[in-house]
């Protein structure tokens, strides 16, 4: 099909869910209201129990639509033809011929943060790298994960150029007076001044036409790609993740569930209930068994709190968990700094985007790198996923705007109102059929129905690399 069937095809996915979000919502919101109505309350149940069925239903028929006349099978040789293309491109990137005299991004892995935000930290880094084209230098003698650096466990990022040595170096300012410097060192995303329209949520334009009608969401495929070409395994690393495989018994179907808790609930995240996270891999099952009766049910459960597992284990018998306690033992605050722990947070990142879909909070990086390594490994799985609070984002991103498709009306004061062209800068989706964000038109800030707006991409201008082959 052509990419305007398949944007087509997503939108009616995505409409549909938010329906759901909504229906769900509204009917839970009833019985609330009609509580003491034993009556009303048992019509509502039904109600909900049926409009359950009829969204069963529909996912499962949107997953048939998806994959008919072998388009899954062509998803997966044009994601992989495209990965290929990319990967060649940053393998040229990487390693130039003359290290003396190539122009270097610096990059230091030391940010005081956990693995998964230094990781993206490096992949922002590198995606300025690209653009510039420029070998991105990694420092990361010292980090706090693996004193050796990151060496340790991933492959050198270059084989020809891994020195910061240069006849000039500056920080990193606006592009056109650092041009002709060989050496830029870059801040933290944070702190990027002035701030260059390719950063995420943007995708490259050369690729834009075919990225759009292989997958939902471009912008978290091709941050994928960076974070694929990042952690290439050493041969340790790649047959101690084999070998935990094999021990663990991980096979599919199987859902993964992220749940973070311990530090992580101080500030920056509410606690959500093994429960809560279970309602969205039993929705996933019972989908899966219309077209597959008596499937078992198993799901790889990753923590850094060791309490989950056993209550998951008690509460769910009909459920087989795989998971590695010493990796949620590692990663418990007083140990998180440590080898062990590197291994583990890599081990549950791994198999977390080895699942065919995933239920956790995307406030946590441990998750979003899961989820943007799954869609190098899948031909299209932007919809694979349950996020029990955020939309997908990137630390430090550029400004992420939907635009609206048609007017809204809004219906009380927590509402704002659009007009088809706005533009709303997006601050969540609140799963009950409504978005929050503001108005870039009238700057007013609230509530508006998520399934009149459409997602407004960044397409960038950047280098194509022709001297690679396609
Ligand atoms: P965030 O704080 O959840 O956004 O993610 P970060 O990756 O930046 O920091 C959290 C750190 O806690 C991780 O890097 C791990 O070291 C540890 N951690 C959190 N959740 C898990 C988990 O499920 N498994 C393991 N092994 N480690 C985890």
């Amino acid at each position: 099909p052509s990419k305007d069937h398949e944007v087509a095809r997503r939108r009616v996915e995505n409409t549909a869910t938010e329906y759901w979000y909504y229906v769900r919502h509204q009917l839970l919101n009833l019985k609330n209201e009609a509580s003491g109505n034993t009556q009303l309350v048992s019509h509502i149940d039904k109600m909900l129990g049926n409009c359950q069925g009829y969204q069963r239903t529909l996912n499962s028929d949107f997953l048939k639509l998806k994959s008919v006349d072998g388009m899954d099978e062509w998803r997966k040789k044009e994601s992989q033809e495209l990965t290929n293309l990319v990967q060649r491109r940053f393998h040229y990137l990487q390693n130039p011929k003359d290290c003396s005299k190539a122009k270097k991004i610096v990059c230091n892995l030391s940010k005081g943060c956990g693995y998964g935000c230094q990781l993206h930290h490096v992949v922002y880094c590198m995606m300025v790298s690209y653009a510039n084209s420029r070998t991105l230098i990694l420092e990361s003698k010292g980090w706090r994960y693996a004193a050796a650096g990151w060496e340790s466990v991933f492959q050198p990022i270059s084989n020809t150029c891994t020195t910061k040595t240069g006849t000039s170096s500056v920080f990193w300012k606006d592009p056109k007076i650092i041009e002709d410097v060989q050496v830029i060192e870059m801040p933290i995303i944070d702190s990027l001044h002035p701030r260059p329209d390719y950063l995420p949520l943007s995708f490259p334009k050369d690729l834009s036409d075919r990225l759009l009608r292989l997958h939902g969401d471009p912008t978290v495929w091709w941050i994928g790609q960076f974070i694929k070409y990042l952690t290439r395994p050493q041969d340790h690393l790649k047959q101690e993740l084999e070998r935990a495989k094999q021990k663990l018994g991980f096979t599919g179907p199987i859902v993964g569930v992220h749940i973070r808790r311990t530090d992580k609930l101080a500030a920056e995240a509410s606690f959500h209930s093994v429960a809560e996270y279970m309602t969205y891999v039993e929705d996933y099952f019972s989908a899966l068994e219309l077209r597959n009766p008596g499937v078992q049910r198993r799901v790889f459960l990753a923590s850094d709190d060791p309490t989950a597992l056993p209550e998951a284990k008690k509460n769910y018998p009909d459920y087989t968990f795989i998971s590695d306690p010493s990796a949620t033992l590692s990663a418990g605050l007083n140990r998180r700094y440590s080898d062990e722990s590197l291994r583990g947070v890599i081990l549950d990142i791994h198999f977390l985007s080895l699942c065919d879909h995933l239920v956790c909070t995307f406030s946590s990086q441990v998750c979003r790198v899961a989820y943007e390594i799954m869609q190098t490994m899948h031909g299209d799985a932007s919809h694979n996923f349950k996020s029990l609070d955020d939309i997908y984002y990137f630390g430090g991103q550029n400004g992420h705007s939907v635009e609206a498709v048609e007017k809204h009306v809004k219906q009380n004061e927590k509402e704002i109102d659009l007009e088809p062209g706005d533009l709303v800068g997006i601050a969540g989706n609140h799963w009950d059929g409504y978005s929050k964000g503001m108005n870039h038109r009238t700057g007013k800030t609230g509530l508006f129905p998520s399934y009149k707006t459409r997602e407004k991409y960044t397409i960038v201008d950047l280098p194509t690399y022709p001297e690679v082959s396609e």
